[in-house]
Parts: C-alpha cells; structure tokens; sequence
C-alpha cells in the first residue's frame, strides 16, 4: 500500500468560498450564473458551452485556461465563479493497482467538513470508478460498515460530479495529459465505467444522482453513457421505476437473501419492501431486456445466505426477469457480525447459478488492503483519524 498524500489531520473549520462554483450545475443553470454577472442574453448559449466544455471535456480548474474566452469576461468569471473540487486528504494505491481517495467536502452551514471516499479499479478490459452518493447511508445493513455511519447528509450534484473530475484528474485522463500517457502508467483501462455503489442509498437522493448523472452522460462533456453508468440501490421500490424513467443508467440490486426472513435480518428495508414486490419493480424496470440486464448483487455470508438452496431458491426467484448475478465475497471489517463464506461454497454456490443459465462472476474483492473493497468504506478513514487526532492531542493534555 503506497500513501502518497497524507494530510488527514483534522482541519479546523475553514469559511465557505464565497464564490460560487459552476461544477454540477447543467448548461440551463450556466447561463442562469452568465446573467447574473452581466452576460448579454445573446450570448449566453455560447458562453455556457464554451464553459462546459473547458470544464467537462477538458478538465479545466481555472478560467484562466478558457482562451477562447476574452480576458476581461474570464476575470470576471473568476472573480464571482470557482471551479473548485473537494479537498484530496489522501490517495492510496493498492498493491492491486486499485486507487481510493478521501475527500473532504466544502464546510456545511455550520462550519463542518464531511468526508467520503471514491474507489477507482483498473482492470484489462474496463476501469470503474465507484463514485458515493451519500455521506454514510440512513439504512443500517447488518454486513454493511457504511451502515454503521451515523452521519448522513446528501452529496450535492456537484460533489457526485467531482469524484470523476478529480479521478480524471489524479489519472492524468483529460485530452491534454492522455496525449501523453494513452493507457494509465499502471496498467488496466483508464475510467470507461462509473458505478454508484460507494457510501450511501442514490435512490435516497434522488434529484442530485439524477443531475449527476445527467451530467456525467452528457455527449460533449465526460460522455460516459448511461450504458456505462450503474446505479445500485437496496430496494427502494418506489424509487426503481421512477430511477429507469428519469435517470436511465443500469440497474444494480442488492438483493442478498431469498428469503424474506433472512433479507430482513440483513437489508432491514426489506421490512417495507419485501423481496417479491421489488422483484415486481425489477420486472418493470423500464428498457429491461436481454442486452440490459439487471444485476442481482449477492454478499456470500458464511452458513447465513450460501446454501445449495440458497441458490437454487435464487435461480427460480430471478426466473423471467434478465438477470445477472453477482457474487461478492464478504468483505470483512473490524466487529462485523458475519465471516465470508468458504471458497468451496462459493464455488457450489455458484455453478448452480450458472448451470440455470446465469451468468455469475465471483467479483474479486480489490483493494482490501486500503480498505477500499465493497462496503468497507469510509470508516477505517475515521478511526485512522481518530487515532491520529488523539496521538496529536496528546502531548497538549498532558
Ligand atoms: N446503498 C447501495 C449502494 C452502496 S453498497 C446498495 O446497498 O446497493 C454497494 C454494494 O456493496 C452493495 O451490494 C452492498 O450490499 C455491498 N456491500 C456492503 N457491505 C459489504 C461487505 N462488507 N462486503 C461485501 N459487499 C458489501
Ligand atoms: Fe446503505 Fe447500501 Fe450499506 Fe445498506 S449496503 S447500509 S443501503 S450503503
């Protein structure tokens, strides 16, 4: 594991940046900012796509870069807008090649900075980025560590849309640096896939995913497709359908259980949307098909949720419904109630599922040496910190 920034002391409060930044805002709302600093209405279409060009296409953290805007207007956008991202308290590599950076966000109203984490694994022939949507989540999965997170607010349009500027920019992966370096120094693909499965529930924050995404999609911006974009929710029901006729990226479930019996004890909303009604949503998922399928997440927790019927419960839940499944070794983490389930198991497990028809990777668990492995988010950053933090107090209380 390689730390290469490393300022995670805790920072004192800072005031807000009084300027407003333009990142997570769509083109409507560019020209909306243009107006308010005197942009003549007949040019603010312009100026708007010239702006979410260099911002979006390029990359750009100034508007003193923006040269095909004239100097007098770029002063003036700097000195009322920011293009600032959050904080990078730390970036570390994995001995996998995967990357997880800690954020820290601008203060809320009342001066505190919250954090969240964004993962970033390089494969051959794909690089996801697996970009958090809440800080912490409000559902308390019982395998979960974001679930054990108290501290919950919503991420801003702005603050989803900035884990892949600044991935992009920590890779090096805007037109001016790729020219240079066409595949990343360390191997694997550059970001062709964006997952939102880091900390929190995107369907509990509905309208900012919404936007984000929309952004993230946009064809003359970061253009990453919605093909390519992957919300995965814990089954939010009401919010399935709504999220495939508003939002439109893929559509990942953590389903976990074929029982509802079990999926109660493990993903507690399963009290108010019991398996069978969101099998119901999925069924209705709209674009649905076999080209789109719908990923079935399924955490592998020893003597729980991994028997041979289990498994052949799962095959006959999902029958009908275009389906892949996804099998995730549990992720450990310190006092969690649960162990992984033997690779043998998993290996029974799974070639029921697949003999039924189902594709079902075994997704190997990346980055677990920084803690950046599925569900381990976030927490390990607080404790370090706290250690830190009282390792700094120390020497002043004594
Ligand atoms: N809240 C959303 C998205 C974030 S969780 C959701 O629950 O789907 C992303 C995935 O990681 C989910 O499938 C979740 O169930 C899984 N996960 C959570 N904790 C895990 C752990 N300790 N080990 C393995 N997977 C875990
Ligand atoms: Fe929240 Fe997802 Fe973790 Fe459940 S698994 S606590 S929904 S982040």
């Amino acid at each position: 594991m390689t730390v290469i920034l490393d300022t995670a002391h805790p920072a004192a409060p800072v005031d807000a940046d009084p300027r407003m930044s333009l990142i997570g805002l769509e083109r409507s709302g560019l020209g909306e900012a243009l107006a308010g600093i005197g942009v003549p209405e007949r040019q603010r279409r312009m100026r708007a796509n010239q702006l979410w060009r260099w911002i979006y296409n390029r990359g750009a953290t100034s508007f003193e870069e923006m040269t095909d805007i004239g100097r007098e207007l770029r002063a003036e956008l700097a000195a009322a807008f920011s293009l600032a991202r959050p904080e990078i308290v730390t970036e570390q590599i994995s001995t996998d090649g995967t990357r997880k950076w800690l954020l820290r966000l601008a203060p809320d109203v009342d001066g505190r900075r919250h954090e969240v984490e964004t993962v970033y694994i390089p494969e051959a022939d794909r690089g996801t980025l697996c970009i958090s949507s809440q800080v912490g989540c409000t559902l308390t999965c019982s395998f979960c560590h974001t679930g054990t997170q108290t501290l919950v607010r919503n991420l801003t349009a702005a603050e989803i849309v900035s884990q892949v500027l600044i991935a992009r920019d920590r890779l090096g992966e805007w037109p001016q640096a790729l020219a240079a370096n066409p595949s990343p120094p360390v191997g694997g693909r550059y970001i062709t896939n964006v997952v939102l499965m880091g900390m929190g529930e995107p369907l509990y924050n509905f309208d900012n995913v919404k936007a984000a995404v929309d952004i993230i999609a946009d064809g003359e911006g970061l253009s990453l497709s919605k093909r390519r974009i992957t919300l995965s929710t814990s089954g939010v029901v009401p919010e399935i359908v709504r999220a495939g006729a508003e939002i439109g990226t893929m559509l990942a479930i953590s389903l976990h259980a074929t029982t509802d019996e079990v999926r109660n004890r493990l993903v507690p909303l399963n009290k108010k949307y019991p398996i069978a009604e969101l099998l119901e949503a999925c069924r209705n998922y709209p674009g649905v098909s076999n080209a789109r399928r719908i990923t079935f997440e399924y955490v592998m927790l020893k003597g729980v949720n991994d028997s041979p019927a289990d498994a052949r419960r799962l095959v006959s839940l999902l029958k009908h419904i275009p389906a892949k499944i996804n099998l995730i070794p549990f992720n450990p983490w310190p006092g969690a109630p649960y162990e992984c389930s033997d690779w043998q198991t998993i290996e029974r497990f799974a070639e029921i599922v697949n003999k039924a028809g189902y594709a079902s990777p075994v997704r190997t668990p990346r980055g677990r040496d920084i803690m950046a492995a599925c569900g381990q988010l976030k927490s390990a950053s607080e404790r370090l910190r706290a250690r830190d933090r009282r390792t700094m107090e120390a020497p002043l209380g004594a």
